[in-house]
């Protein structure tokens, strides 16, 4: 072995032993209630198509569409020439869509997270978190060079110790997932908001996994408080989620849109999304705003009630969450993991969450509802947890 292969062994074999490996699955076909991994048909738990849109009709026909109208790759960034008339629509839809005057399309919500921080703060600035924000909000931060503070998860009063004791930063941008994404709780916007022109803060929130899900056309949680772009100036979203697409964006002002289009780095220097993306992103948020198709998010709130319920009745606790995200927390690696092979033994799958993507000792199983789930798996997944946990 050579000696770079022999430093980073180590740290794979340490990886090993404190159960913190991670592996990909390999899935045969498309996602779906069930999957077939290695052979193998699961019922699945996993994925964060909550719409249940990754493989509907309209979406694959709206890309195979535009893959031949605007071939495969974009060719260059979009500040270059790889900007189409169909990026253009989609970031109108998305300004529509967020009732802001703009938004701007990145590659990924990771880019996305990293671009707007750095575009927004520098070394004198504070980027204010809360505790259990997602990694790429830490990492924009860190890319940014602005001080990190973190403050204790939903905790308002928190917030405001670590605004006061920051008040002499040039610039101060409080950052908060919208619907957290290893909890599925929502973050509380309007004393967020209250509390960011209190202190003469801005406020930016991520809604990956509030979009297409919370408000009643799916507008997130925006929608799901009513809050404007007053209150909420800066806001993240991903098309990779309930819109079961790729790619992500930033909407608000237009002086904030131009203000990432022209200092964004994770914007100006990649490749833009391919077209025939931004085609299916178009369909799948036009699919998610019809009226006809509002049973999808009414259907995920019953069977949220439903596992809930079930769950109750069976002696297992779930973090509190009235969203698709269900988290059973069971605190160590090796128990987590314990259950989901007892899981996948019996046909079920759900994802084994460790650190650091959750805090230390806070491992758990994350249970992902979608609108294609029907009431009689949600039974079937009570009753192979009741079996695992002999319950
Ligand atoms: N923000 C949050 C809250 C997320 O959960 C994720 C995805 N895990 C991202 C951003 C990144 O989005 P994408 O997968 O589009 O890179």
């Amino acid at each position: 072995m050579n000696t770079l292969d022999k430093v980073l062994f180590e740290a794979l074999q340490q990886q090993q032993q404190q159960q913190l490996w991670r592996e990909p699955l390999m899935r045969d076909g498309p996602q779906g209630v069930y999957q077939i991994i290695e052979g193998k048909k699961y019922l699945c738990f996993m994925s964060n198509d909550y719409l249940g849109l990754a493989h509907h009709p309209l979406l694959i026909n709206a890309l195979q569409k535009a893959a031949t109208q605007y071939g495969v790759g974009s060719g260059a960034s979009h500040v270059v020439n790889g900007h189409t008339v169909l990026h253009h629509e989609l970031e109108q839809a998305l300004a529509k869509l967020t009732h802001r005057p703009a938004a701007l399309l990145f590659s990924t919500g990771f880019m996305a997270n990293l671009a707007v921080i750095s575009a927004l703060c520098q070394r004198r600035d504070v980027v204010i978190h809360d505790r259990l924000n997602h990694a790429s909000l830490l990492d924009g931060t860190k890319l940014s060079g602005a001080k990190l503070v973190r403050y204790r998860h939903l905790d308002i009063q928190d917030c405001e110790y670590k605004l006061q004791a920051c008040s002499a930063a040039r610039r101060k941008l409080i950052v908060t997932d919208g619907v957290f994404s290893m909890d599925g709780d929502i973050a509380p916007l309007p004393e967020l908001s209250r509390l960011a022109s209190a202190h003469d803060a801005w406020l930016m929130v991520d809604d990956a996994h509030g979009f297409g899900v919370l408000g009643a056309q799916g507008g997130g949680t925006l929608e799901h408080y009513d809050v404007s772009i007053e209150q909420v100036p800066v806001v993240v979203g991903t098309l990779s989620k309930a819109f079961a697409c790729f790619g992500a964006f930033v909407a608000g002002s237009e002086t904030l849109i131009e203000t990432c289009r022209q200092f964004a780095r994770p914007y100006i220097y990649t490749t833009a999304m391919p077209p025939a993306l931004a085609g299916a992103a178009l369909q799948a948020i036009a699919i998610s705003q019809r009226p006809e198709e509002a049973w999808r998010r009414a259907h995920l709130q019953d069977l949220i009630g439903q596992f809930r319920a079930g769950a109750e009745k069976r002696g297992l606790t779930v973090l509190p969450s009235n969203t698709p995200i269900q988290p059973i927390c069971l605190g160590s690696n090796a128990t987590t993991l314990a259950m989901g092979e007892k899981l996948k033994a019996q046909g079920i799958l759900v994802s084994t969450i460790r650190p650091p993507t959750v805090p230390y000792g806070q491992a758990r199983l994350r249970i992902s509802l979608s609108a294609l789930h029907q009431k009689e798996h949600i039974t079937q997944l009570l009753e192979a947890l009741g079996a695992g946990f002999g319950k």
